[in-house]
């Protein structure tokens, strides 16, 4: 009876209480909002359905195609500066500028996506976005007035 006390408890105050930046900070270290422990992908970028150790349903997640814009922005402000750096220094021919630039972009890229998309995952998790909150938030149905009937024609 005292641990079903306490497991209503700690779920309540898992509920009240989300933090956005240490979710944030597990879903970049590729690892499950909630517990941190867990392991957030079962591939490179595949999202576990559910946490193996804490059992967080992962699945409500839509990051959708805002880790790869915010990768492009980062990648973009770090080689564009270093190129610009580069070719102010040494004027280096274009195709040492490709050479250094384009593995640079290329792994900094694939480095970054699940970081970022992990991030994000934690974000949504903490806000209750999409379902993490246990609620159907997205359902168009919610909230919304009944559809008006269609005339008889
Ligand atoms: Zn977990």
């Amino acid at each position: 009876m005292q641990q079903e006390t306490d497991t209503i408890i700690l779920s309540e105050a898992v509920d009240s209480d989300r933090n956005v930046w240490l979710a944030m900070k597990h879903g970049w270290a590729t690892a499950c909002p909630n517990c941190g422990d867990g392991r957030l992908y079962g591939k490179y970028l595949k999202v576990n359905d559910t946490c193996a150790k804490c059992g967080t349903e992962l699945f409500h997640q839509r990051a959708d195609d805002a880790p790869p814009y915010f990768v492009m922005t980062i990648t973009a402000h770090i080689v564009v500066g270093g190129i610009l750096v580069l070719e102010r220094l040494f004027s280096p021919p274009t195709w040492v500028q490709l050479v250094i630039w384009l593995p640079v972009l290329a792994a900094l890229s694939l480095w970054l996506l699940p970081r970022v998309k992990g991030a994000l995952i934690g974000y949504q998790w903490a806000l209750r976005m999409h379902g993490f909150g246990g609620k159907p938030l997205d359902d168009p149905e919610i909230g919304l007035p009944p559809a008006p009937h269609k005339a008889a024609s």
